[in-house]
Formats: structure tokens, sequence, C-alpha cells
């Protein structure tokens, strides 16, 4: 590991007076980024530290709920708010890592971890353009079991590893950041980006930009809604797929639904084609057929991953079908 600076932010003013110098970054619960400092994939010169910032959650008047960033993974997954109206957010939460992890982990850490692809981590042999632009891609030709199949380039395959990030996209909550040039508001389906030619660069923030929040707007359709996480253990592993949903429905009718997948993409997927062909329609097993077959129509497997698609198909058909038989 590289030695580095320590500094605990008092504000965030302070924390972007500091995460402004070259070099800095910010520490959350620090889960994933002392692992990436440690292997030297990470290396700043100065560790600039937010857990003491906002670990608030608080409804506001105009009924958001409002998620602190330095919120811990566990607290925000026992909030009476957070359960009531988002039980799809809870389900995410405790399907990812440990409880012990979790205790440590921050929202706004969890918004920014970087990929499990093993050749990401191996810096002793393996090419990496997310690692090192322009050095080549080991795993398109690679063991690419956990890999993606929508959206990835000729550059990475890579897939975004958080559960809680593909809750969170399919309630689209606003992302709050502050920085030197001042507030931003950030809707959260913008925050990830798809590899392209530059998947080093896996958000839209700027350097020194920080993560102060999330809002989550009041939406009735998370009423009933949950969260699936398909995985080779039951416990401590990533997902090969997951799926998270939300469902209205009225005199057999979808009035509403949300739809999002991990473990298939560089970012959490909305699932917007699936969604457009469901509303209006029956909530029967059919429409939710469709619906799976219209989202992973583009899905391009690579050698070893082609089992996602069926299983990506399957999983949607299956919770969307719990939801619909919960309401009946
Ligand atoms: Fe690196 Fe992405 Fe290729 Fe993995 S998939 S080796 S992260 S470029």
């Amino acid at each position: 590991m590289n030695p580095f600076s320590y500094a605990r932010a008092s504000d965030p003013a302070d924390a972007v007076f500091h995460g402004a110098a070259s070099g800095s970054q910010y520490l959350g619960g620090g889960t994933n980024l002392v692992d990436l400092m440690r292997e030297t994939i990470e290396r700043p010169s100065a560790l600039v530290d937010v857990t003491g910032l906002s670990d608030r959650i608080e409804e506001r008047p105009d009924g958001c709920l409002h998620i602190g960033a330095a919120v811990r993974n566990t607290a925000m997954a026992e909030h009476p708010l957070v359960r009531s109206r988002y039980p799809l957010l809870t389900s995410a939460i405790v399907a990812g890592a440990s409880p012990q992890i979790r205790n440590m982990a921050t929202v706004g850490g969890n918004l920014l971890q970087r990929t499990r692809c093993a050749y990401f981590y191996d810096t002793e042999g393996a090419r990496c353009n997310k690692r090192q632009p322009g050095r080549g891609c080991d795993a398109r030709e690679g063991f690419n079991r956990m890999h993606a199949i929508l959206g990835s380039s000729s550059s990475c395959v890579a897939v975004h590893p958080s559960d809680l990030c593909v809750a969170l996209m399919a309630l689209d909550p606003t992302v709050h950041t502050l920085s030197s040039q001042g507030q931003r508001e950030i809707p959260f389906a913008d925050l990830h980006r798809l590899p392209g030619d530059r998947p080093d660069i896996e958000t839209m923030l700027e350097p020194g930009e920080l993560i102060t929040g999330l809002s989550l707007s009041p939406l009735p359709v998370a009423l009933r809604s949950g969260y699936r996480k398909v995985r080779d253990r039951s416990s401590y592993a990533f997902a090969l797929v997951s799926v998270a949903a939300a469902l209205d429905v009225e005199d057999g009718q979808i009035r509403d639904v949300r739809l999002a997948l991990g473990g298939v993409a560089h970012k959490p997927w909305r699932a917007t084609k699936a969604e457009a062909l469901l509303r209006g329609s029956s909530a029967d097993g059919k429409a939710f057929a469709a619906a799976a077959e219209a989202e992973l129509a583009d899905a391009v497997p690579l050698r070893d991953n082609g089992f996602k698609i069926e299983l990506a198909r399957r999983t949607i058909v299956a919770v969307l079908t719990d939801l619909a038989g919960e309401i009946a």
C-alpha cells in the first residue's frame, strides 16, 4: 500500500476543500476502497474520511425520504420508513455482503464501489482497460462467466457489483452532490456510465465531487416490491443475475411497474423496454414472459455466460409472478 495522509472532514464544505486536492479520495466505510488500495489499484495520496457527515434518514416536508451518504447499509435496511415504503431496498441490502460489511459500508460508498472482475484485481499479469486504459481486456476471451450480457463494449465487459444500486435504479432517486462548483442534483439513472471506450470512467461525477445524499420520492408502486438475487452460494457472493421489481395492479391490469436488473451490465440496468410493455397489460405469466423476452432481445453472451440470458428471463418472470400473487 502506498503512503497517504488522512483527514476527517468536519462538514461537507470541509470535505470538499480537502477532496479538491489532486490525489485525494473520499473514505466511507472502506469496505471496497481499502481492498483496492491494498492491491495498489487505487493509490490515493490523501484520504478524506466522510463517515462523520450526514448519517440521518429523514422525511422532508415534500414527502421525500432523504438518506445521508454516511448512513450505514444496516441502518438503511432497518429504518422503519425504508422498510415500509421501499421494501425492495431492505431486501437488496440484506442480500449483499455480510452483516459485518453492511455494518461498516456507507450508502455513498455503496454507490461508488468498483467491479469485482477478477482481471481488474490481477495487477500482476492481466490486461485491463479499466485499470490501464488502452491496455486490453483479458476478460473478453478469458473466464467470463460473471460478466456482462447487456450494454458492454469491446473495451470492457465487467458488471456493477452493488445490490442496493439495482433496487435504487428501479426507484430512480435523486443523488445530491457538492463540489467546489456548488451543489448538484443527478437522476440516479444518469450516475453510472456504460463502459464505451473509457471503462475507467465509471460515473458522471467530477473529480472532487462528493455525494452527500439521496432523495426518494413517494412512490405508491414501491409498496409492493421485492429483490431477488441469484448467486452461486446463498450468502457472501455477487449476483449472477438479480432483479428488483415493483408492481401496482388493479383489476388484473398493471397500473405501474418498475424493473431493474443486476449482474448483467456495467451499470445497474433499468428494464425500460419491459416496463413499457407491461404498463396497461394483464398481470399474468404470458405478459411477464413477453416483457422479459423483449428486454433481453439485445443481450450478447460471452463464451461462458450465455446461461445468464435464460436465468434473467426466468428471474424476471418469477419475481413479477410473486408480486402479482401477493396482490391477488
Ligand atoms: Fe478490466 Fe473490464 Fe476487462 Fe474486467 S472486463 S478485465 S474490468 S476491462
